[in-house]
Order: structure tokens, then sequence, then C-alpha cells
């Protein structure tokens, strides 16, 4: 069942190219040997690892197979496998990874000038300048399109007015995608570099899921960005959901790194924890789950890899992309709880690892679309009939 890759019930690794292959491997060692061993305490501590973003860096795989200056070139499968290596050694750095590449760095290259382009792009890869991606408001989550934060055009400037909410590295970011109703009407995409009067940001305080990462609470006060800092190509709410959508089949992605790390934490458990004489592995009871986890993440494997391809050659829809961030999301739940069970006591731990997936996923749950929103998006194309308002 293990490739050395990881797990790999049906042969996955064959379906890849040799690029991926290698990309996997050097993942999987990376995220064994830094990122696992310190994760759990940077959670408990609700403290951004700064200290792995130049080492992480040092990969040079940031960019989400996006195609730009300075983005090393990958397909949407290595994008998808890197995202779910991360997410199996810890949601926290997965998250500040998949806010700077999948909608930061995405938003500048599907959206930006040739000059945004080149002044951002190559440095958001190497991580030396850290992007934002703030639409969600106080008051706006799922029906975001009604945002209302303005925009209003004064001379050779933008003025930008309202507040973000849960915005992930909104109080370290060197640049802030602000999406905002301009005067006809329409979302329309700004930066907000650092240190623009009028932009203000505080942590959210108080997380139970993705403690390593930090939100935002942000506020946009007369804040003004240079008209050359609009977006030329984000100039409607359909602009943002094109970036939404390609980063909602990472989500499926991201929930399967979960659901691995939950797998691989109860199967060694259960094969060293002895009760009854015996190592818990060997109860029949024991051996179902194990099995039921193993039977999820090997369908969420093949899910994740047919929507990475459709994806690259251009046929993923955004429905498809909404049925496979709903049904990982779901499953990686379910597995997650398995493990928790199998793990009795200890599966409270932080030690352990799998409590902090646990929490974790609930924010996966949630973000980019909660499993509702996206079962709508399906439900109104299956339909004819819209079930949101
Ligand atoms: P609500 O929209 O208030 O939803 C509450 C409940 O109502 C949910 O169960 C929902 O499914 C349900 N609901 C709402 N409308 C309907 C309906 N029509 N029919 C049925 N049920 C409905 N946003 C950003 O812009 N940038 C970020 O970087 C970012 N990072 C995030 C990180 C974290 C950890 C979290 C938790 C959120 C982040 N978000 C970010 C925001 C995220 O996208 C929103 O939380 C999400 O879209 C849901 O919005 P909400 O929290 O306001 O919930």
């Amino acid at each position: 069942a293990d490739s050395g890759l990881g797990v790999d019930y049906y042969g996955l690794a064959e379906d890849l190219t040799d690029a991926e292959r290698d990309l996997w491997t050097t993942m999987r060692r990376w995220v064994d040997a830094e990122l696992i061993p310190v994760a759990g305490g940077y959670w408990e501590r609700a403290e951004f690892p700064y200290d792995l973003v130049p080492k992480y860096a040092q990969l040079g795989v940031v960019g989400d197979a996006l195609v730009g200056p300075g983005i090393p070139e990958m397909s949407v499968t290595a994008a998808g496998l890197i995202t779910m290596e991360l997410n199996r050694g810890d949601g926290s750095f997965a998250t500040f990874h998949g806010v700077q590449a999948g909608l930061a760095m995405r938003s500048i290259a599907f959206c930006g000038s040739d000059e945004q382009k080149e002044r951002w792009l190559p440095a958001m890869a190497r991580l030396e300048a850290i992007g934002a991606f703030a639409l969600t408001e106080p008051d706006h989550g799922s029906d975001s399109v009604a945002l209302e934060t303005t925009a209003r055009r004064d001379g050779d400037s933008y003025v930008l007015n309202g507040a973000k909410r849960w915005i992930g590295n909104g109080t370290i970011c060197d640049v802030c995608v602000v999406w905002a109703r301009g005067e006809d009407g329409q979302v329309q995409g700004f930066l907000v570099e650092k240190g623009t009067p009028g932009y203000e940001a505080d942590v959210i305080e108080g997380k139970g899921s993705l403690r390593a990462v930090w939100n935002a609470d942000i506020r946009l006060t007369d804040c003004r960005v240079p008209a050359e800092n609009k977006l030329p190509g984000g100039r409607t709410f359909k602009d943002t959901a094109r970036v939404l959508s390609a980063t909602r089949a990472g989500i499926a992605w991201s929930a399967l790194g979960h659901a691995t790390a939950a797998y691989e934490c109860a199967l060694s458990y259960a094969l060293q924890r002895q009760q009854f004489g015996k190592p818990i592995a060997s109860f029949q009871l024991v051996q179902e789950k194990l099995v039921q986890m193993l039977a999820e993440v090997t369908a969420m494997q093949l899910f994740c890899l047919r929507t990475s391809r459709l994806a690259e050659q251009g046929r993923l829809t955004d429905t498809m992309a909404s049925l496979a961030k709903m049904n990982a999301t779901r499953k990686a739940r379910q597995v997650l709880a398995t493990a928790r069970d199998l793990m009795g006591g200890n599966g409270i731990l932080l030690e352990h690892r799998v409590m902090r997936h646990m929490a974790d996923i609930e924010a996966l749950h949630t973000y980019e679309g909660t499993e509702s929103i996206q079962t709508l998006i399906i439900g109104k194309q299956l339909t004819g009939i819209s079930a949101f308002a």
C-alpha cells in the first residue's frame, strides 16, 4: 500500500509524469523532516512559523501551476500534490501557501497588467513578498457577491472604504488584493501595498482551527491606492469567481492531505498499541475502520487526480470543482473522526497529530465556499433551479 511516496493503494504514482513523481517525493521528505516535527508547537502557540518560510522557499515550488514571470513551471496535478503534502503536514502552513499562491498570486496572474505581474510574481514565488486576498467581509461571507467595500476614483488614485474579515496573511502581507465595489456597481480588484495609510489589520485571536496561520480583520478608511494598482482584468465578480473556482479544486487536494495524515497516524498507532494482550490492529472492528479510511483516501486520490487532469485540459467546470471540494472535505472530516476514535485517549493529544488535523479540517469545510454553498452550486446546475435565496 506504500510505494515510498505514501498511501498509494491503486498505484496513482504510475499515472504521474516523472517530474510529478519526483516532486511528490521531494515534498513528502520535506514535510516529514521540516514541517511535521514543528507544526504542533506553532499550532499550540498560535504562532506563525516565520522560520519555515525561507526554508520552504528554497524548494522553489511556489506558484500553483500558474503561468507568469518567475513562476516555476508545474502541472496542475503537481500543484495538487504539493497542496496535499503540505496539508498532510500542517493545515496552517498549507493555508499560508494557499493564500499566497492559490489566491493572491492567481489574482495577479489572471487579472494583473504585465507591469503588476513583473513587479509582484517573481518576488512572491520566492516568498520574498507575501500576499493576501481580501474578499470576505464581516457581513458578507457566502454572499460575498454582495460585498459593500467601495472604491471611488479620485484623480490619479482610487479611495477604498470598508471592512474585510478572515483575511489570511492580512497582517503580514506586502500586497493585499482587495475586492471592492466600483462606481459602476461592479466588483473590482485593487493591489494595496504594505504601509498604505488607511489599511489597518488586526489578527483574529482565539481560533480553534488553523491556529498557526494568521487571519485578519481589516479596516479600510479612505485608503488611497494609485490608479495603476487597479487590476485591469478584475472588472466584475466573474473575474473574482474565476480565481476562486481554480483554487476550489485545490481544497479537495488539501482535504486529501488531512485524510492521509489521519490514515497514516491511525494505522501506525493501531499496529503498535496493545490491548487485551494484542495490537488493536488485530481486532476485526479496528481493521474495518482502517479499511474504510483507506477506501475514502483512495477514492479521494482518484477524484483529485481526475479533477486536475481535467483542469490541465481546460475541461474542469466550476461545478466539477465544487463537487470535488464538497465531497473531499466531507469525507476527510469522517476519516479524521475515525482516526481520532481509533487512537483512544491519545487521539485528543496534539502530539499524536490527528486532533490538530481534526480541528483544521473544520476551517477547510467552511472556507472558499461552505459545503452547503458548494452543494447549492451543483444543485442549481443539476436542476436548473437556484436554491440560494
Ligand atoms: P456564512 O455565510 O454566514 O454561513 C453560515 C452558515 O450558513 C453556513 O453553514 C452556510 O453554509 C450557511 N448558508 C449561508 N447561505 C446559505 C444558503 N443560501 N443556503 C443554505 N445555507 C446557507 N476569506 C477571504 O476573502 N480571504 C481569506 O484569506 C479567507 N481565509 C479564511 C480562513 C479561515 C480560517 C476562515 C474560517 C475563513 C476564511 N475566509 C477568507 C472566509 C471564508 O471564505 C468564509 O468564512 C466562508 O465563505 C463562509 O462565510 P461566513 O463565514 O460568513 O459564513
